[in-house]
């Protein structure tokens, strides 16, 4: 079975963004997640798909009322830390830190801690991999941020299992890519629908992932270098469409159904 996870995040928040704007100035920027949940949740309901939500704790605090909400509707609330800083720009105890304070934000939130961690960014790589330990300290059970690829600058750790596999204690669903090429957010919105379906054939487990601002072509434009800006703004408009062709080609499911068939 396939595996669709959704990154809760606003647009000013990835990585991109973070040298313009600061972590204290993201409560004045256009909220835009709010509605783009909103309209995600719907298309979900219609295919009749569950998904794994891994929630910025920033955005937990803000915003509980829509953590309930994807919980209420079936979803998996998993964690994508607090502050959205890379996993290798913070020592031990800066994570340790970002990752207790989300939980709390989001256990406050929908009531349940979460039991799967996606690092911002892909960031857990050969480098971070003590990550792993402070995971299973603070109890939980699998992490899904690990891509298999040397394609990025940012991130990617090469010669990992293409499959779920056990590593400190903790189950890790790597995220997917064929021929080194990943399947979703940026990826999904440059490609054309017919290279992400053949990409997605090629593995019947692959692990898909966007974020609610990729369906939103009224974000707000920032002048940002050329290839970070293909990267960010590139398809908006097609995306929605694109996803109800993945969605009616594909069946998905969160991923704490996958690891109970994978690790069973
Ligand atoms: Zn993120």
């Amino acid at each position: 079975m396939r595996g669709l996870t959704i990154d809760l995040e606003d647009w000013f928040q990835v990585y991109n963004f973070s040298r313009i704007i600061k972590q204290e100035d993201w409560g004045k920027q256009r909220e835009r997640v709010i509605r783009n949940t909103d309209r995600l949740l719907d298309v979900l309901d219609e295919y009749d798909t569950k998904a794994t939500f891994f929630v910025l704790g920033w955005i937990a605090e803000k915003y509980p009322f829509l953590v309930n909400e994807i919980a209420t509707r079936g979803h998996e609330i998993g964690c994508h830390g607090y502050s959205h800083k890379p996993v290798f720009l913070m020592s031990k105890e800066e994570f340790e830190h970002d990752l207790e304070r989300s939980v709390k934000a989001i256990k406050k939130a929908c009531g349940a801690r979460p039991k799967g961690y996606r690092a911002p960014s892909f960031s857990i790589t050969k480098k971070t991999l003590w990550a792993l330990d402070v995971l299973k300290e603070n109890g939980f059970e699998y992490d899904s941020s690990m891509m298999p690829t040397d394609k990025h600058p940012d991130y990617g750790i090469k010669g990992i299992p293409r499959k779920p596999f056990m590593i400190k204690g903790i189950k890790e669903i790597p995220l997917t890519t064929v021929h080194g090429l990943p399947v979703g957010g940026g990826y999904f919105r440059a490609y054309p629908y017919i290279l992400t379906r053949y990409l997605m054939k090629k593995d019947k487990n692959s692990i898909f992932y966007i974020h609610p601002w990729e369906f939103d072509p009224k974000i707000p434009r920032y002048n940002l270098p050329l290839l970070k800006r293909f990267r960010h703004y590139v398809g908006l408009k097609k995306t929605r469409k694109k996803f109800r062709k993945l969605l009616r080609d594909f069946r998905f499911d969160k991923l704490d159904n996958i690891i109970k068939k994978d690790f069973s």
